[in-house]
């Protein structure tokens, strides 16, 4: 990640699409709102889930798709979008940043993007050079986060996915989760937790729509 610590900026007012200088989006600056994100979908069963979970809370988010993804399962993606949620690029394939090289990594988004079409980007990993953050930052919001549940993760307990994400979300952060098979032991009972602690917090879960 120390690639980024030169293009990392904080309290990104929400709205503002960067164009002219390409860097990174870590966090917004929004007094009451916070803005979850779902990455390496959509995948039966735990996309609609989520899309039931979301519902149940008035909230919306962002799905980080993989354009291979949304290609296998047209439905979920459609569901997403007809839910009133955002879709982003997430690669085709779930892409390395550091170990592709700069042709192969453009080509792998800007496929995933005949299907997904967005003009959000999250690297897979959070990985990715300054040189792609060039080529690519013109075209897409590059959009990282700072909050990680670690719900991936077979060493993290479901109690502590929770803590892992409540302990450090404030008004405009981005928290990651993953709506994978793998992810899904630690999403079910993290999820509905943490939707709880936001909206008594008093705050909103909106889509990223720069
Ligand atoms: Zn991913």
């Amino acid at each position: 990640m120390h690639q980024l610590s030169l293009t990392r900026m904080r309290f990104v007012p929400f709205g503002f699409i960067r164009r002219l200088i390409p860097s990174v989006i870590w966090s917004f600056d929004t007094p009451d709102r916070v803005f979850l994100t779902f990455d390496d979908g959509p995948t039966p069963e735990v996309t609609e889930w989520v899309l039931g979970q979301l519902a149940a809370y008035d909230a919306k988010a962002t799905f980080f798709c993989l354009g291979k993804n949304a290609e296998l399962h047209p439905h979920l993606h459609r569901m997403i979008v007809e839910a009133g949620h955002k879709v982003g690029n997430h690669t085709y394939s779930h892409q390395k940043g550091w170990e592709q090289g700069l042709e192969r990594y453009v080509e792998d988004v800007d496929f995933a993007n005949q299907i997904l079409r967005s003009d959000l980007l999250r690297p897979p990993y959070g990985r990715i050079t300054p040189a792609q953050v060039k080529a690519l930052g013109e075209r897409y919001n590059i959009i990282m986060w700072d909050v990680l549940s670690r719900d991936y993760s077979r060493y993290v307990s479901p109690q502590s996915c929770v803590r892992n994400t409540t302990r450090y979300i404030r008004p405009g952060s981005i928290i990651v989760f993953h709506d994978s098979n793998k992810a899904f032991r630690n999403l079910r009972y993290a999820l509905p937790r943490v939707l709880d602690y936001i909206s008594r917090a008093g705050l909103k879960c909106s889509a990223i729509d720069l």
